[in-house]
């Protein structure tokens, strides 16, 4: 994942450990993840449908905790690196390109811990 588009984060309350902490969102052509800076909960996207749409076309509906933020990042379409509509909900996340209007749509796939490691060191 060389690739470089949607590198932000969002300053809330986290809905896993409840501490308002950073939550780190990156986005690239083939995934789209949000992960809690406090307790690394987090919450995996893939992406559904690519395309120049117009505003409000995927609009979330139905959710209690839509972020919507708007960094800088490149457009892979136009090139233009400029402003992106970001929305985060609970089973979406998409972008949307300022300047010519493409579109990344992601759907929620998995979630789990990233503090929480599945190995065990064996003791003693
Ligand atoms: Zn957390
Ligand atoms: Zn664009």
């Amino acid at each position: 994942m060389g690739e470089r588009f949607i590198f932000t984060k969002h300053r809330v309350k986290c809905y896993h450990c409840g501490v308002e902490a950073d939550q780190v969102i990156k986005a690239v052509s083939s995934q789209a993840q949000v992960v809690c800076s406090n307790c690394g909960a987090t919450r995996i996207f893939v992406p559904r449908v690519e395309e120049e749409a117009d505003i409000g076309v995927y609009t979330p509906i139905g959710c209690y905790d839509v972020w919507e933020l708007q960094p800088e990042a490149p457009c892979k379409n136009c090139g233009v690196e400029g402003p992106h509509d970001l929305i985060v909900g609970c089973n979406h996340f998409t972008t949307r390109c300022h300047n010519c209007g493409y579109t990344h749509f992601y759907k929620f796939d998995l979630e789990y811990i990233g503090q929480c490691p599945i190995e065990e060191e064996e003791t003693g």
